[in-house]
């Protein structure tokens, strides 16, 4: 057992329970809250956002990992509130997103880039205290060019002073979790602290089964997912990963917005896109996983055991 930070603070990891590791309260731009505060319908945003975390929590959920960095426009406030309103566990995130952020590129080092993230999991989070229990890093079509490769230094050098483990988006049709674990390694990072995001955006078994044997952890966090590649197609490869024995490997998630900072519209496009929200993968992806044979010991593996162990580190 060990200790990560939530929102609400201290944590152990044996309290994190059923936990969806990919999530995001609110995406939206750096800044938005101070520039253009009248954007963010705040009020309206909290009760929305705890109305779907209650939902969710009614139906089994603990643990909310939020990997909104501050250029996708992280709201620290809003998950305390969204957390203390729903009982939900939120873990909130530092790191980058897919562009390097402009003020990064003027002559800093990773190491310049790792004391921010260092700072945000250790003291907090822009003066409130509230600290980051995840990195995020992001690497997309582009693969890990010059700025890619900068931005997950940082990030491993920036776990490797903290013990906060590795969260990325990755473009999998690209096998470019390959390409981050590369860095990691070469920077000596321990993947079993290394989750690689957006991995069930494809079906290459080959690539997938490799990244396991690496050692690090598959987010498996694009549910429903899109026309190419269809829920039911997610689902049986994450059957298929777990009869190959990686089980332990693996983690499930939505990678849902539950709000825009433009209010109704922004909760109502959702709705209609997966009325189930996030409790997609309760409502459809575990029924369906079960009529495909998988037991319950290797779904509690996934959503509540590999979590717990990818935040202890061991
Ligand atoms: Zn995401």
């Amino acid at each position: 057992m060990a200790t990560i930070q939530s929102v609400l603070g201290p944590v152990d990891t044996g309290d994190l329970g059923f936990t969806l590791m990919h999530e995001h309260v609110l995406s939206s731009s750096a800044g938005v809250k101070y520039t253009y505060p009248e954007l963010v319908n705040r009020p309206w945003l909290t009760e929305s956002v705890i109305a779907d975390l209650r939902e969710a929590a009614a139906e089994g959920l603990r643990t909310f990992v939020d990997v909104t960095p501050f250029d996708l426009g992280r709201d620290v406030q809003l998950l305390r509130d969204a957390s203390r309103g729903s009982g939900v566990h939120i873990i909130a995130a530092t790191g980058s997103h897919r562009n390097v952020p402009r003020a990064f590129l003027d002559g800093a080092t990773p190491d310049q880039i790792a004391d921010l993230y260092v700072r945000e999991i250790q003291e907090g989070i822009e003066g409130t205290g509230i600290r980051a229990g995840i990195i995020k890093v992001a690497n997309d079509q582009e693969g890990v060019d010059a700025g890619g490769a900068f931005m997950l230094r940082a990030a491993a050098r920036a776990h490797k002073r903290t013990g906060a483990p590795i969260s990325t988006h990755s473009y999998a049709p690209g096998r470019v979790g390959n390409d981050q674990v590369a860095i990691f390694q070469e920077e000596g990072v321990d993947l079993r602290r290394v989750y690689i995001g957006h991995s069930n955006d494809t079906d290459d078994m080959d690539y997938l089964l490799g990244l396991c044997r690496k050692g690090c952890y598959l987010g498996m966090d694009r549910f429903p997912g899109g026309s190419a590649l269809g829920w039911e197609r997610r689902t049986q490869v994450v059957k298929q990963l777990i009869d190959a024995g990686f089980a332990a490997q693996m983690m499930l998630s939505h990678d849902r917005r539950l709000c825009g900072p433009n209010t109704r519209q922004g909760r109502l496009e959702r709705r209609g896109n997966n009325p189930d929200g996030v409790n997609f993968i309760t409502r459809k992806v575990l029924p369906r996983l079960r009529e495909m044979g998988a037991s319950e010991a290797s779904i509690r593996m996934m959503m509540v055991e590999a979590p717990r162990r990818y935040f202890e580190g061991g």
